[in-house]
């Protein structure tokens, strides 16, 4: 039987590794090393090497559904296309536009995100959005805001470059292994690791300086490191006068905030502050990586532009080893974003809410009455679902009733809807709540370009057919659109990606005949004979001036501290053998066998005052609600911390929907809880 090898790209997280999918009588039935992928160099994780179980799994979807009396009845394409447009439909003519909102799917391919938020402002409503808001809303506002692009800065495989690499808020040696092989290079060439985390993880065993700070803390932190790197003149003066602005009011906000000041904040030890100020600030090519552990929070942008401002005044960034990397969560969390499926941005990163962006679409698409950003974000449309002032959604491979923070009335709000359409893979928990519910292909069934963390735009090709009468996303997102009477004519993915080229400028050059070749393309790419960038701002930054914005942050503590009623604060996380909210990872055997439970780190010498042994099913309450999980006692958290992993339905009736101002990320990261041992 022949075997045929399909190159495609990892469905989980934004690390982007390559492989082959040996395909045999039309079944995926095994993997194969892609060598020559820029990151993984053929390697993958345990999420990638289990990547297929899901695609023959017994649960998929394989026909569309709409919901009949307390169950569910399939239905043929026709009639659920036309529920949708009714749904829909109804809910514009009776409300108006601005009352339906959208939720685009990082999961998704490029062009699908680019054709759903193009539905969205087609039919008038400004509320599209994807999951970023749950991960790294504050990277697109403060990376924007401070270096002028909202993408890593340098290539993953540059991490071996570096001599002091910086990690902060960031499990990546279980979030995105691959990209830990990396820094392994870089230590064995001499580089020293600082990682600064709540926890001790696989990533902190790398450390050579290890910086266990408290919850919410992270602007203490880094404010302490600046001041120590101004104190001993450690900036880079050349650099800051050529290339940034905002310098002296900078200097000033940093004065007081000695570390003694951080380490009374943050419970780091003021001469381990010191040690991680002058190991960054001194070396020769230094480089920040972070993740969530700093983005959800209520101070995200905050955080992410006190990580530029270290890169800035040290002059680390720009060069190879250097700069500010931002690891996104899902495989193309970068590109939904780089598509426009954001409220604050019409593809390309332009501004919402500027009459020119209006105007240009206007233009592009042909469309007079474009609606002018910002919408309300992912949460907000909860929110406003659960007031009534959402009364439809369409709702694109998210599953908001188990990511988004107090799942308990997330689930009362989506209820409440007049009419809500889910598309997925797999029943998840927001699909058991819709009205219909649309079968979509899983990632190697369909084709289309994914860009990774790196801004490397990969394409994927169709392995499989999907089952049933399950469709690609696009092919869906386009029976939709003309079934609501727009004119959305595109046969496939590359006559998506022939319309980004003309629309968005830095893919401009990323040609699907382009994107054939090894590696991809990194974008920005301006023009078809453009070789990509892998490295940003070595010339300058795009910003008005074209310099570097050093921008003052002032520390605020978290929404949620500890109480009488809540003495502990809650952070939540991610852990190797699961990925986001679960649906996938959590039917895949070989995952869920290993890790089949909620569980909740305590440090030993609080579970000793509270009766608790390891193993011992416990009670977790916040103000939002209460959930059970086996305690997982362990020293590699602090006294007054507990942990759990957001893979699991419990964990998310606890968080807090406390938001950034700006990004309005939920603060995931710090919640205050009480636990006791369930008897
Ligand atoms: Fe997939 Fe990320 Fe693992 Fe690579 S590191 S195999 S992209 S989950």
């Amino acid at each position: 039987m022949t075997k045929v090898l399909v190159p495609t790209i990892c469905p989980y997280c934004g690390a982007g590794c390559g492989f082959f999918v040996a395909v045999e009588r039309e079944r995926a039935v095994g993997i194969e090393q892609m060598p020559y992928h820029p990151v993984g160099e053929g390697a993958l994780c345990s999420k990638g090497n289990a990547s297929l179980e899901i695609l023959h799994h017994q649960e998929r979807l394989t026909s569309p559904l709409k919901r009949k009396d307390d169950g569910w009845a399939k239905i043929s394409w026709d009639e659920a296309v036309g529920l949708v447009a009714r749904g829909i439909g109804e809910a514009m003519r009776d409300y108006g536009p601005e009352k339906i909102a959208l939720l685009a799917s990082s999961k998704c391919t490029n062009e699908e995100n680019y054709l759903i938020q193009k539905l969205a402002r087609l039919l008038g409503t400004p509320h599209i959005d994807n999951c970023a808001r749950l991960c790294h809303a504050p990277s697109v506002v403060g990376l924007n805001r401070t270096l002028g692009a909202a993408g890593m800065t340098n290539p993953i495989p540059d991490i071996a470059n570096s001599r002091c690499i910086f990690i902060i808020g960031s499990n990546l040696a279980e979030n995105h292994p691959v990209v830990s092989r990396w820094i392994h290079r870089a230590k064995d060439a001499g580089a020293v690791v600082i990682v600064a985390d709540p926890r001790a993880t696989p990533t902190s065993w790398m450390a050579d300086i290890f910086l266990q700070l408290s919850p919410g803390t992270d602007v203490a932190l880094l404010k302490g490191i600046a001041h120590q790197i101004v104190k001993e003149g450690l900036i880079d003066r050349g650099y800051i006068a050529e290339r940034t602005r905002g310098f002296e009011e900078f200097e000033g906000s940093v004065g007081e905030f000695t570390p003694e000041m951080a380490a009374e904040i943050t419970g780091v030890p003021a001469e381990d502050i010191i040690r991680a100020a002058r190991a960054y600030a001194s070396s020769p090519a230094s480089m920040i990586l972070y993740s969530m552990g700093i983005t959800q929070h209520t101070t995200g942008t905050d955080n992410v532009q006190a990580v530029s401002n270290l890169a800035l005044i040290t002059g680390h960034i720009g060069r190879a080893g250097t700069g500010v990397m931002p690891l996104r969560g899902q495989n193309n969390v970068q590109g939904a974003c780089d598509m426009g499926a954001l409220v604050e941005f019409y593809p390309g990163y332009r501004r919402a809410d500027d009459p020119g962006t209006i105007d240009l679409f206007s233009t592009a698409w042909e469309a007079p009455a474009l609606p002018t950003g910002p919408g309300l974000t992912a949460t907000e449309m909860i929110g406003a679902a659960a007031s009534g002032d959402i009364r439809a959604m369409y709702i694109v491979g998210e599953d908001p009733a188990n990511s988004d923070p107090s799942s308990l009335s997330v689930k009362r709000a989506l209820e409440g809807l007049d009419f809500l359409v889910v598309q997925d893979i797999f029943m998840t928990a927001t699909a058991l709540v819709a009205d219909v519910v649309l079968p979509a292909a899983a990632w190697a069934e369909k084709e289309g370009s994914f860009t990774n963390t790196e801004r490397r735009v990969q394409w994927s090709s169709k392995a499989v057919e999907p089952p049933g009468s399950a469709l690609p996303d696009l092919e869906i997102i386009c029976l939709v659109a003309r079934s609501l009477g727009l004119d959305f004519d595109y046969p496939d993915a590359a006559s998506v990606l022939a319309e980004i080229n003309r629309t968005v400028p830095q893919y401009a050059g990323i040609t699907r005949e382009r994107l054939g070749k090894e590696g991809g393309l990194v974008w920005p790419c301006p023009s078809c004979d453009h070789p990509g960038t892998p490295i940003l701002h070595s010339s300058g930054f795009r910003l008005a001036d074209g310099r570097g914005s050093i921008v003052p942050v002032h520390y605020r503590p978290a929404a949620e501290g500890e109480s009488l009623e809540y003495p502990f604060l809650l952070t939540t996380g991610r852990i190797a053998l699961h990925h986001n909210a679960g649906s996938m990872t959590r039917r895949s055997p070989s995952l869920i066998g290993r890790a089949p439970d909620l569980f909740v780190e305590i440090n030993p010498a609080d579970a000793e005052k509270l009766g608790i042994d390891d193993g011992d099913l416990v009670a977790v309450s916040t103000e939002r609600g209460e959930t059970e999980a086996a305690a997982r006692l362990t020293e590699g958290i602090k006294r007054g911390v507990v942990f759990m992993p957001f893979h699991f339905p419990g964990t998310n009736i606890l968080t807090t929907e406390a938001a950034d101002p700006e990004a309005r990320i939920p603060e995931f990261k710090v919640s205050a809880c009480r636990i006791a041992r369930r008897d």
